[in-house]
């Protein structure tokens, strides 16, 4: 199983590298700069350097790199859209020193202008940050649709795979605990979900899984991840999840409100299933 949680970025990445195999992860995810939006530290060369040898020595699985939550491509005001590129451009050349090629981010909230309006900046955005030289895929990041969040139904995410020129660089990072509030009930019928999945984006896209269990229930549009068996999606249905045929080859990033001995719990537990 490839399992891993979300790191502090803060010890460097050699650190992430250690910190990932001491709780029995074989990846891991973090924040390509500090979530609050301050100036990302400088990658020095010895310290990637140690993770590659990490991550080689010990098979790891493809590492996710998550964008800070304060970026809101689909803004209705022009700054925050174009802070939002700038950031994308950023974490793009900074990504490009590591050994990672996969970027999850949020699509963003309208704030009122309707979803199409939405869509249509964050197809902009991406048709302008992506290009073709880039080894960098970017992941959109299943939603749970609190507020105006755009990302809440499969439909959604595959109109803006399809507006995108450089598709093969779009995929999506499906958050358990985001889907199970969105109204997709993988808990009583993962097949089904999974089968919409495929019929609309394409399980091929699925790139990586978010797994959280939720503290609220279903279909309630909220977002309050839980601990791995301690909300209402609950250990069986997570057991289905991480075993199923069409995604136990994914690379699993907890992202539940443990610390690093609750992370390691939550692995042996999920491993040994
Ligand atoms: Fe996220
Ligand atoms: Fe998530
Ligand atoms: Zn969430």
């Amino acid at each position: 199983m490839n399992i891993g949680a979300h790191l502090s970025v803060a010890k460097g990445f050699t650190a992430m590298g250690e910190t990932a195999l001491s709780i029995g992860a074989n990846t891991f995810q973090f924040f390509s700069r500090n979530p609050r939006g301050a100036k990302s530290a400088a990658i020095e060369e010895k310290d990637v350097d140690g993770l590659i040898k990490i991550m080689n020595k010990n098979n790891f699985a493809p590492i996710l790199a998550h964008a800070s939550y304060t970026v809101n491509v689909c803004s209705d005001k022009k700054h925050i859209r174009d802070f939002a590129k700038m950031i994308f451009k950023e974490d793009l050349e900074k990504l490009e020193k590591l050994p990672c090629k996969l970027y999850v981010f949020h699509p963003g909230n309208h704030m009122g202008q309707g979803e199409k309006i939405g869509i249509n900046y964050i197809i902009n955005a991406l048709n302008d940050v992506l290009k073709p030289e880039h080894s960098i895929m970017f992941l959109l990041e299943t939603m749970a649709g609190k507020g105006t969040e755009i990302g809440k139904t499969f439909e959604e995410l595959k109109t803006i795979i399809e507006g995108v020129k450089l598709k093969e660089k779009v995929g999506v990072c499906l958050d358990t605990c985001h889907v199970y509030s969105a109204g997709y009930d993988i808990v009583n019928n993962l097949d089904k979900v999974l089968d919409e999945f495929n019929n609309i984006i394409g399980l091929n896209k699925l790139k990586a899984i978010h797994l959280n269990d939720s503290l609220t229930e279903f279909a309630s549009h909220k977002d309050r991840h839980a601990c791995i068996g301690k909300g209402n999606i609950g250990l069986e249905a997570i057991k289905k999840i991480v075993t199923h045929p069409k995604l136990k080859e994914l690379p699993f990033f907890l992202e539940t409100p443990a610390d690093l001995k609750g992370y390691a719990e939550e692995i042996k537990l999920l491993t040994g299933l």
